[in-house]
């Protein structure tokens, strides 16, 4: 894995993370803060996306900044859960990232997939406010939205994908590759980073 960096996930965001994901990174930027569900699926995703232990702790801490975690808080709690999912801490697990198919069971819209828990009214706008600037119009969305009345979810996330990459010449079908659909955050993330290389 290459070294992702705190200070690299604002952009790395943008470019490459599937909904689910930004919408966390979005959520955390607007309220400096996420509940702990939310920031352990986010910190997970970010471990196995490639940020070490030691650059987390530095991306959690800039993310808090304005709310209500004071350093102390941060040092005594945080830091110790941050440590936890890194399998540092406690039994020392290495605990993996979520899957698609465990984010479609969290019935929650703040950190499952927005694809089966948005309204259709916010799906759009997150679609397009995420999007837009990598391709994808409101003409892509009768299509992607129909998928989603089927409950096809990962479906209309790999059209996105391959919406979004049509500049790097993804074709429609080719999903994520050899025509892989979507089946779990870091698969989409990983494979929209290498495509830059
Ligand atoms: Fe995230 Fe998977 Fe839903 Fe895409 S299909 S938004 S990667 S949970």
């Amino acid at each position: 894995e290459d070294q992702v960096r705190a200070e690299m996930v604002d952009e790395l965001a943008q470019k490459h993370f599937p909904l689910c994901m930004r919408n966390l990174h979005q959520n955390l930027k607007k309220d400096h803060h996420l509940k702990h569900f939310e920031r352990l699926t986010y910190g997970l995703f970010l471990k196995v996306l490639g940020l070490s232990v030691e650059e987390a702790i530095i991306f959690w801490r800039k993310s808090f900044v304005g709310s209500h975690v004071k350093d102390d808080k941060f040092n005594k709690e945080y830091k110790y859960n941050i440590r936890h999912s890194y399998g540092l801490e406690g039994r020392r697990a290495n605990y993996p990232a979520k899957s698609c198919q465990q984010l479609l069971m969290a019935e929650s819209s703040s950190y499952g997939c927005p694809y089966r828990n948005f309204s259709p009214e916010n799906l759009q706008s997150a679609l397009l406010s995420a999007y837009s600037s990598q391709g994808l119009t409101s003409s892509d969305l009768p299509e992607i939205m129909q998928t989603v009345s089927a409950r096809h979810y990962h479906v209309a996330c790999t059209r996105v994908f391959e919406t979004t990459h049509a500049k790097s010449g993804v074709k429609r079908g080719e999903g994520v590759g050899a025509g892989e659909s979507v089946t779990h955050p870091n698969q989409y993330a990983t494979k929209s980073m290498e495509m830059e290389k």
